[in-house]
């Protein structure tokens, strides 16, 4: 199953696929924020693992759905607007980013995802403890790894089409004073 860096890596192709012309914001805020919604469904395994001890619980229920990715989108946007200096994501872009996480789980792997919830419900079977869930988060790795290499190459063609990535200029937010006064 793709873990939280093949998600972030597929949400910013879906991100930078449905860009629009946005006013300038921070960029390394805009990628944070990206990431975290893009691995927003995610948060059943933490539910889980506070509640029973088992992350697999109440993994790719409620939250893996179109309606989570709707109604989520929706809060996330109104959030957003409460910080008008922060990035500002539309309902749309917001709700896009959280349903990439359930299209991606439901394409990727073989285990099902709750699309149509309330009208169906799946749970994922199987057991995951704090270790299990750690260690995958951070080892299983190798789909992840070609999910990012593929993104990478996405974003790289993107870069020449348009001159501009949301990766490329959160790089420059964050390093781009020191390459200038490099020079
Ligand atoms: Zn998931």
């Amino acid at each position: 199953m793709p873990m939280p860096l093949g998600h972030t890596a597929i949400g910013l192709v879906a991100f930078e696929t449905a860009r629009t012309p946005q006013r300038s914001g921070n960029r390394l805020a805009l990628c944070a924020y990206i990431t975290v919604l893009a691995n927003l469904p995610d948060l059943d395994i933490l539910f889980g693992l506070l509640v029973t001890g088992n992350g697999s619980a109440f993994h790719r229920g409620p939250t893996h759905s179109l309606l989570f990715a709707l109604g989520a989108g929706y809060l996330a946007s109104r959030l957003m607007r409460r910080w008008p200096n922060g990035p500002q994501l539309g309902f749309a872009t917001s709700a896009l980013l959280i349903f990439s996480h359930v299209a991606a789980d439901m394409l990727l792997t073989s285990s099902p995802v709750s699309l149509f919830w309330p009208l169906e419900l799946n749970w994922s079977m199987g057991y995951s403890d704090w270790g299990n869930v750690i260690r995958l988060a951070l080892f299983q790795s190798l789909q992840d790894f070609v999910i990012a290499c593929l993104a990478g190459i996405y974003l790289f063609i993107v870069r020449k089409v348009r001159g501009t990535t949301v990766v490329h200029e959160a790089l420059l937010a964050l390093f781009g004073d020191r390459a200038k006064s490099a020079r």
